[in-house]
């Protein structure tokens, strides 16, 4: 599939008092139309203000610090470009190059978000306006951003939105409070799908939530992204769950993407001893639960990074390279060329040099 999304360099600051704490460091990805990426690790390592900065949702004292997100719109047929002509608040990004998201203007960036971004926060379920009904607000949205439809046709677009999410079209009717927490946060999906987004982004979107209707959720919304070929990027603390349902899955440490790769190398062989113990300090959702094993210690000061690599004073191999070198994401088995690693034990310039070499086999 073509790529869709490139997140170049980016490199996101928060400005405080005592000094600059830097949120997201150096990152770089891809993602192809209709993936699923998984983007894990703690909270605070940086991955919920990866999403904040591609979307153009950072405030101040947030700043882009460096980098560029350039964005790979879909080429259009011919009517579809007379229609966007004709209604300027359709999709405008016809000429099928790339652009740099960092550089819409407000005006633009208002056409970008809902037609080609849709976003699904942490806060969703109180995003939605307790006083109008769940289907007037997607009809709003329709109105807002598609002007040509008639009411018939908003109306209907919103029983099918629901539909899609497993909602009964009569629930259009319903007020928020009227709706479970698991058919809230299913509304909210059908909003952000309402004009058929290239890419969502969901941070975290079902903590409020219990396992089983979590589980229900991250199912749906990966089984209608790839039903309609939209990209998704997921972001969680739980590695488990990404695994079953990402096709790729970035592993973010300190700002840092410490190791990405398919789902299944991460869950085969994750190779970044971080992520091992991530994976590891989790239960599957499938066959026997693992041990809780954990990482003992916690994330550094993003104000005073430590020099070499981040996780040094948690690390269970770390030896003397790792406290002054920081160790660079690279391939490290030519066989698996999409899997790539920021770790020294990866590397012969070092590991040569050790006495024993240790492995997470
Ligand atoms: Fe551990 Fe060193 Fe690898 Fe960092 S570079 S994860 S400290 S072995
Ligand atoms: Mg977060």
């Amino acid at each position: 599939a073509p790529t869709l999304l490139e997140v170049n360099n980016l490199n996101i600051d928060y400005y405080a008092a005592n000094g600059a704490v830097h949120a997201v460091r150096d990152v770089s990805f891809s993602l192809k139309r209709g993936e699923i990426l998984g983007l894990a690790g703690e909270s605070g390592c940086g991955k919920s203000t990866l999403a904040f900065g591609i979307a153009r949702l950072l405030r101040p004292p947030a700043v882009i610090a460096g980098g560029e997100v350039l964005y790979y719109p879909r080429k259009q047929p011919e009517d579809e470009l007379r229609a966007a002509r004709r209604n300027r608040k359709q999709r405008q990004f016809a000429e099928g190059s790339s652009f740099d998201i960092l550089q819409l203007t407000p005006k633009q960036l208002q056409a970008f978000r809902w037609n080609e971004l849709a976003i699904v926060f942490q806060s969703a379920m109180n995003a939605l306006n307790p006083v109008m009904t769940v289907g007037r607000q997607i009809t709003d949205v329709l109105e807002t951003h598609r002007p040509d439809m008639t009411a018939q046709q908003r109306q209907e677009r919103a029983a099918e939105l629901f539909k899609m999410v497993g909602i009964a079209p009569d629930r259009l009717k319903s007020y928020p409070h009227e709706l479970s927490g698991g058919m809230r946060q299913r509304a909210v999906i059908a909003i952000a799908l309402a004009l058929n987004p290239e890419l969502i982004i969901m941070d975290e979107p079902t903590t409020a939530l219990d396992v089983v209707v979590q589980r229900e959720i991250l199912e749906l919304i990966s089984k209608i992204c790839k039903e309609t070929s939209t990209a998704l990027i997921f972001i969680t603390h739980d590695l488990s769950l990404l695994i079953e349902l990402a096709d790729r899955i970035a592993i973010m440490y300190a700002g840092k993407m410490i190791e990405r790769s398919t789902s299944q190398a991460i869950y085969q062989q994750s190779r970044h001893p971080y992520s091992y113990g991530l994976l590891n300090s989790f239960p599957t959702l499938h066959g026997p639960r693992r041990k809780m094993v954990g990482i003992p210690g916690s994330p550094p000061d993003l104000r005073a990074l430590p020099a070499g690599c981040p996780f040094h004073a948690r690390c269970p191999f770390a030896f003397e390279a790792c406290t002054t070198v920081q160790p660079q994401l690279s391939v490290v088995d030519a066989s698996q060329p999409d899997q790539q690693v920021a770790c020294h034990l990866y590397d012969q310039t070092y590991t040569q040099q050790l006495p024993t070499v240790a492995t997470l086999a």
